[in-house]
């Protein structure tokens, strides 16, 4: 048999009947039935070989993209020490997401949620001059997150696959070029595995950076809500929308650690706890503490993530600010120090406090006038109460650029793209040798694609009543090949796989003996195989169907033609 020819009676796949009982998505239901992957503990799965045969041909692909625009592959390692963690700050940034573990000496470790810091430590010791910049790095790797609610299969498992990529550049300028050519890479990805995407524009959040873009593919599944306006193309995730929109009145809502309920709440409860008005609670909500989204949910979604907002309870870090740095009336401060230069104990919405007038001097906690003073510790530099703010998003509010009705929708976060800056450079001193001579620091991008979650948001896009339904690229075989019948069909089933494996199609073929036809049919449908080729009723004659699994169409011809229009 042709290496590419694949028969069924020797492929270890067990297809189900019935959805897996903890199935909340489509994609989570068909990938289990169809025998792709398999659950090994809550958010963690198995790659069966139909499954790691599709997740390798998304690989593939973002490979190819990236190995395009001259970025070069590495692999580091999963298991990482704490202490560049330390070092940056997001060991205790992550919180409960990080998963730390300890060797027998006692010493702490950490399995990588993402890797700036290390590749910042890779080209601080690789690179000493400018002309050994621009450079591109990425890696195809598993990462770890532990996540609050790893439901929907492998959209959001705690051991996934990720490709990350970091830029390191001496300019702004050359920054800006980094990003844009991964832009177009995540753009040619996208298109070549056929998700249907937009980009949108996303706030960086815990990043740290500037510029920020996620990729979004709509899906009713979609744990994403975003903002588009069909009249001008604007296109925001609901973080990035928040600048535009005037919020709701949150002071004096009463503390979230206040809220009893047994199980995770869901935007309801929680909104009815805050006594948001009745109206948003119908509608999208978006839940900020402290300036930062927490929640982000339609009713009807268990969309609080309690870990995310504990760690808004206790923030970390504070940043005390000058009135004159707030332009926007949804500018929040997170803490300050009041005129006189006592301590307010109390976080207000800065623009919205009648007792702050534009252009009033503050002095901060390091006693010095218009000053900021950022990464002040909360609790031990001093105490700001945790307050909620929140802000009603509904369809056909006006876009902030054309102010046409926009929409809301649902959508997989596929893809992130960032330009980080020098948060990393900073805290690792990465500088390189100037074209004068002198020491420059380096500007960063880091850059994510989801490559498994990928599988499941094509998956969710593509999938029908029968079941999945790949794009070829992406597919685990060109054509899925039938034996509907006894000895007579199974020798055409085979022969014409061979001849197609010889021409360099993909073959599946369904040659398992004692299975009747109806229920090959049925698991030719549910995995999802773009062509499907019947040897059935007219085998004798050297005729088969050859039906397209998207349309349903179908069409009997000789072998040889349906060999020639394959091939
Ligand atoms: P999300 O908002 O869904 O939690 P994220 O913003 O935390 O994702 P990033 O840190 O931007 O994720 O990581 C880059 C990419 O990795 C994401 O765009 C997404 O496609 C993928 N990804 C993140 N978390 C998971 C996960 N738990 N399971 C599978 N893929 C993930
Ligand atoms: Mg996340
Ligand atoms: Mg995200
Ligand atoms: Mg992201």
């Amino acid at each position: 048999m042709a290496a590419r020819v694949q028969r069924m009676s020797r492929t270890m796949l067990k297809t189900l009947r019935d959805d897996p009982a903890d199935a909340e998505t489509l994609s989570h239901k068909l990938l289990v039935r169809a025998g792709y992957v398999r659950r090994a503990a809550a958010g963690i799965w198995t790659w069966l070989p139909l499954g790691k045969q599709v997740l390798e041909n998304v690989t593939r692909v973002v490979r190819e993209e990236m190995d395009a625009i001259g970025a070069q592959e590495v692999l580091l390692p999963a298991l990482l020490p704490k202490e560049p963690y330390e070092q940056s700050g997001r060991y205790e940034e992550y919180g409960d997401l990080l998963f730390r573990l300890k060797d027998r000496k006692g010493g702490d470790y950490l399995l990588g949620p993402t890797h700036e810091e290390i590749f910042t430590q890779v080209v601080k010791d690789q690179c000493a001059s400018y002309k050994d910049l621009p450079v591109m790095l990425y890696q195809i790797q598993t990462k770890y997150r532990d996540e609050a609610r790893p439901r929907s299969g492998i959209l959001r498992g705690r051991e996934f696959t990720m490709k990350d990529s970091y830029s390191f550049d001496v300019s702004d300028a050359a920054l800006e070029e980094s990003y844009r050519l991964h832009r177009q890479a995540y753009q040619r990805i996208f298109e070549r595995l056929g998700l249907d995407y937009r980009i949108v524009s996303a706030v960086s959040g815990s990043m740290g950076g500037s510029a920020s873009e996620e990729f979004l593919a709509p899906a009713a599944a979609g744990e994403d809500t975003f903002v588009y306006c069909p009249a001008c193309g604007f296109a925001a995730n609901t973080e990035a929308m928040t600048t535009a929109m005037t919020p709701v009145d949150g002071s004096g809502h009463p503390p979230v650690e206040d809220l009893d309920t047994p199980d995770t709440p869901t935007i309801e409860t929680l909104a009815e706890h805050l006594g948001v008005p009745a109206s948003a609670t119908l509608k999208n909500l978006l839940v900020k503490v402290d300036g930062e989204i927490v929640a982000v949910g339609v009713p009807g979604d268990r969309e609080v993530d309690m870990g995310k907002l504990a760690e808004h309870l206790a923030p970390a870090e504070v940043e005390l600010v000058t009135a004159d740095d707030f332009t926007d009336r949804s500018d929040l401060v997170r803490g300050y120090v009041g005129p006189q230069g006592g301590m307010a104990g109390k976080a207000f919405r800065y623009l919205a406090d009648p007792r702050v007038a534009p252009g009033t001097s503050w002095v901060t906690g390091a006693n010095k006038a218009d000053t900021h003073a950022r990464n002040v510790v909360c609790g031990r530099d001093f105490e700001v109460d945790q307050y909620l703010d929140v802000v009603v998003v509904e369809p056909g509010d006006p876009c902030p650029r054309c102010a046409e009705g926009i929409t809301l929708d649902r959508a997989i976060e596929i893809g992130h793209i960032f330009q980080l800056g020098r948060k990393y450079a900073d805290a690792f001193e990465l500088d390189v040798l100037g074209q004068d001579g002198k020491p420059v620091r380096v500007t960063m991008g880091s850059y994510g694609v989801g490559v498994s979650r990928a599988v499941a948001a094509l998956a969710e896009q593509t999938a029908d009543e029968q079941g999945l339904c790949w794009p070829r690229e992406i597919a685990p075989a060109d054509v899925h090949v039938v034996a509907a019948g006894k000895a007579a069909q199974t020798e055409l089933a085979l022969e014409v796989s061979e001849q197609l494996g010889a021409a360099g199609v993909r073959v599946l073929v369904d040659d398992r003996a004692g299975v009747s036809p109806g229920v090959k049919f049925t698991d030719a449908e549910l995995i999802g195989v773009p062509t499907i080729l019947v040897a059935g009723r007219r085998a004798k004659e050297g005729v088969v169907e050859v039906k397209d699994r998207r349309t349903g169409e179908r069409e009997e011809m000789p072998v040889a033609d349906a060999v020639a229009r394959l091939a």
